[in-house]
């Protein structure tokens, strides 16, 4: 996926490339073609690519715009009571081995609410923490 796009008005000209004071263009000539190549770590997104542009072909807007890709999706962990969402499996599991302990998973009100019940009748097994 690429930000950076330019329209059919370019003209492979590299004023843009050799414009650019983060070397964040370049270009490949194979054989008969010229491909303009951007690279979006390097981008400063200065604009000056757009603005020496001499054929107004450079879409800078998509280049601000960016958009939010994936990275990577995990399963979550809901409130057993209210379904609200509390974290991700992954980082329960972490956070269990770490602490030795299995945690129930509740949303502050409802751990409040264990809490409370547990203070109230202790030895019921209400509270929000088990060790193993
Ligand atoms: S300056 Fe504009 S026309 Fe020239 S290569 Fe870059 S995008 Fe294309
Ligand atoms: S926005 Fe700036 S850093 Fe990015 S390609 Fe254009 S001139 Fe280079």
């Amino acid at each position: 996926m690429t930000y950076f796009t330019v329209n059919d008005k370019c003209n492979g000209c590299l004023a843009c490339v050799e414009n650019c004071p983060a070397c964040a263009l370049s270009c490949r000539d194979e054989g008969a073609r010229r491909t303009l190549l951007h690279n979006m770590t390097l981008c400063a997104r200065c604009g000056q690519c757009w603005r020496i542009c001499p054929r107004q072909a450079i879409e800078f807007e998509t280049l601000l715009r960016g958009a939010w890709d994936d990275v990577i999706t995990l399963d979550l962990v809901h409130c057993s009571e209210c379904g609200e969402v509390l974290y991700t499996m992954d980082f329960a599991r972490n956070v269990q081995e770490k602490l030795n302990v299995q945690i129930r998973p509740l949303c502050p009100r409802h751990q409040e609410e264990y809490s409370r019940l547990a203070a109230a009748y202790p030895g019921s097994g209400s509270g929000t923490a088990d060790s193993r």
